[in-house]
């Protein structure tokens, strides 16, 4: 990939300047949008690698630019709020946003943010994406043969295991709701089927992390969803 240019929608002007300088010092490119329709326009017009967006806008939503962005495009959307609320992040995410940040955020978790998210892209731009064999650290799955292995070793996975594993694993490094993923195994999205989801997520992670402490694969947003990591 060529330098990445982020596309930065924040109206507080002392916060824009702290993501710029980030951005300048790290060689990324950049632009800037003050508000939602400039980033509209901006989106559209110079078609930036990633969007980096603020949700309280002086002129609209920030929920209403993820939406009028994803009637055109795919590209990543990091939510950087002061709205600490599950429901916002969860909105945001369901809007289709990738992933989000809550204020006050430090430049490293910016900077991880960012490179998860490029990391993403990248993985989605090479030219195995449309593989039906996914590989990601040990973890390998055969989509078609509907098969998962560990290093050698197949996982025994129940058909809803494999579901769940598949659903983290197509979209690999961005921040899935519980709804997401109920309604893309179960078709719907009930109290019941989030309860269930954390069930099945336990017995899948038994199997694929092993008995790791920390886990290496699937990462945990309280309140919000689960996340497949880019494993090195
Ligand atoms: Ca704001």
């Amino acid at each position: 990939m060529n330098t990445p240019t982020i596309l930065v929608v924040e109206d507080d002007l002392p916060v824009r300047n702290l993501i710029v300088t980030t951005l300048k010092t790290h060689d990324y490119k950049y632009l800037t949008a003050p508000r939602g329709a400039d980033a509209i326009l901006q989106a559209a017009s110079h078609n930036p690698d990633v969007v980096f967006l603020d949700l309280g806008l002086p002129d609209m939503d920030g929920i209403d630019v993820i939406r009028q962005i994803r009637s055109w495009s795919n590209m990543p959307i990091i939510i950087i709020s002061a709205r600490s609320e599950d429901n916002d992040k969860i909105e945001a995410l369901d809007a289709g946003a990738d992933d989000y940040l809550t204020k006050p955020f430090s430049v490293e978790e910016l900077l991880a943010r960012l490179r998860v998210t490029l990391r993403r892209l990248s993985l989605m731009q090479s030219p195995s994406a449309d593989s039906s064999v996914y590989l990601n650290g040990r973890l390998k799955i055969d989509y078609a043969a509907g098969c998962a292995y560990l290093g050698e070793e197949e996982l025994k996975l129940t058909p809803i295991e494999f579901k769940l594993l598949t659903v983290l694993a197509k979209n690999t490094g961005k921040v899935l709701t519980h709804t997401y993923i109920t309604q893309h195994i179960w078709g719907r999205s009930w109290d019941n089927d989030v309860a269930s989801l954390r069930v099945y997520m336990a017995t899948l992670r038994k199997k694929l992390e092993g008995p790791h402490d920390s886990p290496q694969y699937i990462q945990t947003h309280i309140g919000i969803g689960y996340r497949m990591l880019k494993v090195e």
